[in-house]
């Protein structure tokens, strides 16, 4: 690790939910323009292992790295906006730092001492931030501590970074993010709830050095003195973090408060670059604004009656992935999200997806809602309307194909109907031993695997070279006993694992279909603002064609 290298902890006040991944994600980005080398780390205070078994409905998008460790959402938005590859050792749940203290009790790994919380858990905390600040040789950590402060869960984490403080008193700063609400009754925003955070915090023996004050509107100068004076800091050190339209102008808006100087100030240290150094940044979130184009995608899924707020978190990689290559185009999308069990009860009401410029079918898992799905991937595909299939989006689009163009009406696979006469989805071997010893947990193809794309078709039109490497997380496959069937029927299997028994990507070929597409990957966990994915892109063209004509 570097001499003198940085860490900046970020923590919650108030109440959760507020955005101290985006502030965080938006901190690591203004750093990152100002010359440093900065790796994010996300803490979840909770037990789970890692966030596999969780339910995205209820807990937002499992997100997966390239080493396969299924993430927190918040991973996904660390590496958008600072354009890197995240490791295993930049997340940790305190279930992971348990397991592995439990573990290495058992095999005497502390060699007959009584293992204990402090030091045992928060030493191995520290273990694992400094190993991922030496992994990324970076300048500088930003390390996000999940929950809000007075969550007894994220006490070690604090108890962790207050010792490492107490050592480099110079090196370590602490951030609160923090809400101020605004009572309809009043009008006005209300600091009390921030004091009383910070006195929390105190009581733990950690003093913010900057606060990040959240709230619907901007916070005045008035109060950023109140806070100032009740806190012990400095009024400059209270940020104003008022919503705003897009998560991409937060690192925008810090920087109207200066928070990348007063970081640098407290740590001692100089940019290392001049000018403008967002301008990238700054072109992408300008072109967004000024998209003038429109488009209408019709996203079908089983969704449950959540509302559209839970279905974002859900999906967040996707919707990104699709604003990136959208805003490349120079065009805005709407994006319509549609429950198939309606077309299930209702064949008529699948028409109404010729009002969309192109369908997207997202990634899932059950057997809840796919006929529907299924219909509407025949719709897309018999009116030639743009489709992308992710992940099942590809495995429901064979299925179709197979029922419909080569006629195995009851083609399925084996997740829904192992029976079925044609199973052209199934499980791999390995897979299926896991799940009869009733394992679940991290039990799927999950992470990066290398593919090989043919020419001269759609998919390597659009990444332009022939080895890609793409995320995965999943259970089932072609089943390779129809993949010649399947594709003397006319389907194209056009990215295939290197060994070719895996089919990744599948495709209608363009003088069928304009944009017939599935993918066994998950693209959307690699599109990134300034490097939107190409498999978007080229879905999102195809969109604008057929809207066009
Ligand atoms: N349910 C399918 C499988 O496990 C697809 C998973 C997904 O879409 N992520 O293979």
């Amino acid at each position: 690790m570097k001499k003198n290298h940085k860490y900046i902890f970020v923590v919650g006040g108030v109440m959760s939910g507020v955005g101290k991944g985006i502030a965080s994600s938006s901190i690591g980005k203004i750093l990152q323009s100002k010359g440093f080398k900065v790796n994010p780390i996300k803490v979840d205070p909770y037990l789970n292992v890692d966030a596999g078994n969780m339910n995205p409905i209820e807990h937002g998008e499992v997100f997966v790295l390239d080493s396969g460790l299924e993430t927190d959402q918040d991973m996904g938005n660390y590496e958008r906006f600072l354009e890197m590859n995240l490791n295993s050792e930049d997340y940790m749940t305190s279930g992971s730092v348990y397991k592995h203290v439990i573990e290495r009790e058992r095999n005497l790994g502390y060699r007959g001492k009584c293992v204990e919380a402090i030091p045992h858990i928060t030493e191995e905390i520290l273990r694992r931030i400094k190993k991922a600040a030496d992994e990324h040789q970076s300048d500088i950590s930003l390390i996000e501590i999940g929950g809000t402060i007075g969550d007894y869960q994220n006490i070690l984490f604090i108890e962790a970074a207050r010792t490492l403080k107490i050592k480099h008193p110079q090196d370590v700063i602490f951030i609160m993010v923090s809400y101020l609400p605004i009572p309809g009754s009043l009008g006005e925003m209300k600091t009390r709830p921030t004091q009383n955070a910070v006195r929390q915090l105190n009581s733990y023996g950690v003093q913010p050095d900057i606060i990040i004050a959240r709230g619907a509107q901007s916070l005045d100068y008035k109060r950023k003195e109140k806070i100032a004076m009740a806190c012990a800091i400095a009024p400059e050190n209270v940020i104003s973090a008022p919503d705003i339209a897009s998560i991409y102008d937060v690192p925008i808006n810090f920087e109207k408060d200066k928070i990348s100087s007063i970081i640098l100030k407290i740590f001692h240290l100089r940019s290392k670059t001049n000018g403008n150094s967002l301008k990238y940044w700054k072109d992408f979130v300008h072109e967004r604004a000024q998209a003038k184009k429109e488009l209408q995608i019709a996203v079908v899924g089983k969704y449950f009656d959540t509302g559209d707020f839970v279905l974002s978190d859900a999906y967040v990689s996707v919707i990104e992935a699709i604003k990136f290559s959208s805003a490349w185009k120079g065009a805005r999308t709407n994006l319509t999200w549609i429950n198939s069990k309606e077309y299930e009860t209702d064949p008529k009401k699948i028409s109404e997806l010729k009002d969309y410029d192109g369908i997207i079918v997202p990634g899932g898992f059950g057997e809840s809602g796919v006929e529907g799905v299924i219909m509407a991937v025949e719709y897309a595909r018999v009116n030639k309307i743009p489709y992308l299939g992710l992940c099942y989006g590809m495995q429901l689009a064979v299925i179709e194909f197979a029922r419909n163009v080569i006629g195995w009406k009851d083609a399925h696979t084996s997740e829904i109907n192992p029976k079925s006469s044609h199973v052209v989805i199934d499980i791999m071997p390995e897979q299926k031993k896991l799940l009869e010893e009733g394992r679940y947990g991290a039990t799927m193809r999950l992470g990066a695997y290398p593919a090989i794309l043919k020419k001269g078709t759609i998919a390597y039109g659009a990444y332009g070279e022939k080895n890609i490497s793409e995320r995965h997380r999943h259970r089932y496959e072609v089943n390779p006993e129809y993949i010649a069937d399947v594709e003397n029927a006319g389907m194209v299997f056009s990215g295939t694992s290197p060994d070719r028994r895996l089919m990744e990507i599948a495709e209608l070929p363009k003088n069928i279909h304009p944009f017939f597409l599935g993918t066994q990957f998950h693209p959307e966990f690699k599109a990134r603002p300034l490097h939107p994915h190409p498999l978007f892109t080229a879905f999102i063209d195809a969109c604008l064609k057929n809207r066009q004509s």
